[in-house]
């Protein structure tokens, strides 16, 4: 188990990491902690990659498996909706 660098603190306190995704090129935003239980990332050649998960399905990549921050955020909200006042 390795855990990532993290790049910043999120407003909701938790350390995360950003990663370009291997797929589209955008940051994506990790938890820095890997999640064994529920991670769908893994991170290769410092890119990240989604692999699927469930229990038909055995992944190919070996993990640690990361997880998406904006998936545990508390705070999410804020960034998915902007309050405008
Ligand atoms: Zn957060």
């Amino acid at each position: 188990m390795s855990n990532l660098t993290p790049d910043k603190t999120c407003s909701c306190g938790a350390p995360i990491a950003f990663v370009p995704s291997v797929a589209t090129g955008r940051l994506v935003c990790l938890n820095v902690a890997p999640d064994e239980a529920k991670g769908n990332i893994v991170v290769v050649d410092g890119k990240a990659r989604l692999v699927q998960r469930n229990a038909l399905y055995e992944p190919v990549v070996a993990g640690p498996y990361y997880l998406s921050h904006q998936a545990t955020c508390p705070d999410v909200d804020k960034y998915r909706k902007p309050k405008k006042k």
